[in-house]
């Protein structure tokens, strides 16, 4: 939490026995296909997730990843000053980045375009060591990496750094456009032009250790994709990539956090009182309100207000045993609020517990409900949660 005060009327409950048993599930997915088993990179980019760095990445190696997957660099740095000591590989930064730092942590570095590479290798020389770089080839997705017409003559310059002993190319890798349709054409064409590359930096001189290229989708709908290392984000943190196929449980896999809050204010409303700003809702009889002390600031997302009936907003989970029950968010969603319309007969009371999103197992509602209720992607509705919402983890070993 951003300012260390302990006290906070919201938190998210992380499961780290979740997180280890979607990982040993991921090792599973990985395991031997035609006689070969991948190894399993936990991706613990942008805080795990929002899952938290640490804890998160000690939990997916206790699951049995062996290597960690960072977009920044700063992250990577911070897994090992927190001691994890496996395999490392961070992958996004522009000219000027400390790679030097990345190498003296004994970090592989991906490069992706050939100034890159240049800076790698001056690195390399300054600190007297010798960088294990991934080449990022950009396959299909047209994001990062260097373009197939662009790699026999890079692959000349960084085989020529491994020969001065200042690099090492330990990996080719790739991301796909359309992992989560798998069976669509660009698929497989991606393959193609991957294979294509690892045949030309097989044949340059490169020994290249790991190929990867599957991200959670197709780690868990595609083991011909497979290759020597996947690399899953989503999944570790027991969301489904493809939730247009299939839920997490079809894969065996359970999501980690509980996002919950204590019900700050209770009270009863007449029949016509307009809720939050603008009254985007109206309520349509004597009720009762409760306002959740959870808002955009903490990354419940705008776009889940609840204007009925044409808009129902985000889903909250109200009351235990037989009251329980899923409301949905009344009015606009504010920086640090949002309302419930609990309803005439609610029982509720101040400081009663309400969860926005778990695993679901109860039937309450889950982070692909919320992301479904705001349009958006399971993603970034647990990324964006708020810096300031404690992390409260469980089932530690
Ligand atoms: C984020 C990321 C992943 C993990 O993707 P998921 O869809 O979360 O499994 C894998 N590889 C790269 C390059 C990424 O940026």
């Amino acid at each position: 939490m951003s300012t260390n005060y302990p006290y906070y009327p919201a938190r998210a409950l992380v499961d780290l026995a979740a997180i280890r048993s979607n990982v040993r599930a991921l090792a599973a997915h990985a395991a031997p296909v035609a006689g070969r088993s991948a190894q399993v990179m936990a991706v613990v980019k942008a805080d795990a997730y929002g899952h938290g760095l640490v804890p998160s990445a000690r939990a997916a190696v206790r699951g049995g990843a062996t290597w960690l997957g960072t977009a920044q660099i700063a992250e990577a740095l911070a897994l090992r000053a927190a001691g994890l000591t496996g395999r490392i590989l961070t992958w996004l930064y522009a000219p000027g980045a400390p790679l030097g730092d990345v190498l003296d942590a004994d970090i592989d570095v991906s490069v992706a375009a050939p100034w890159a590479l240049t800076e790698v290798v001056a690195a390399a020389r300054e600190r007297g060591r010798t960088a294990r770089v991934h080449i990022k080839v950009d396959t299909g997705l047209g994001r990062n990496g260097l373009l197939p017409a662009a790699l026999p003559a890079f692959l000349a310059g960084a085989v020529a750094a491994q020969s001065a002993g200042l690099v090492e190319v330990v990996g080719i890798w790739s991301h796909f456009a359309f992992a989560d349709d798998p069976t669509h054409p660009t698929v497989l064409a991606q393959a193609d032009t991957f294979d294509a590359a690892v045949r030309l930096a097989e044949r340059a001189g490169a020994h290249l250790e790991v190929r990867h290229l599957a991200n959670s989708a197709a780690t868990l709908t595609n083991p011909r994709m497979h290759y020597d290392l996947v690399r899953p984000g989503l999944a570790v943190y027991g969301l489904s990539p493809v939730p247009d196929l299939a839920g997490p449980q079809a894969y065996g896999l359970r999501p980690a956090m509980t996002l919950e809050a204590s019900l700050a204010t209770v009270k009863t409303v007449p029949a016509g009182s307009g809720v939050s700003y603008a009254h985007a809702y109206t309520t349509t009889q004597d009720t009762t309100l409760g306002v959740v002390p959870l808002g955009y600031a903490d990354g419940i997302p705008r776009h889940a207000s609840g204007s009925l009936p044409d808009h129902p907003g985000g889903p909250v989970r109200v009351g235990t045993g037989g009251a329980a029950r899923t409301l949905a968010v009344a009015g606009r969603v504010c920086m640090d609020q949002l309302v419930l319309d609990l309803g005439p007969d609610a029982a509720e009371q101040a400081g009663d517990r309400v969860v926005l999103f778990g695993d679901g197992l109860d039937g309450g509602p889950t982070v692909q409900d919320w992301a479904d209720a705001a349009g958006t992607i399971s993603y970034e509705i647990t990324t964006r949660l708020g810096d300031r919402v404690p992390r409260v983890y469980l089932g530690q070993d």
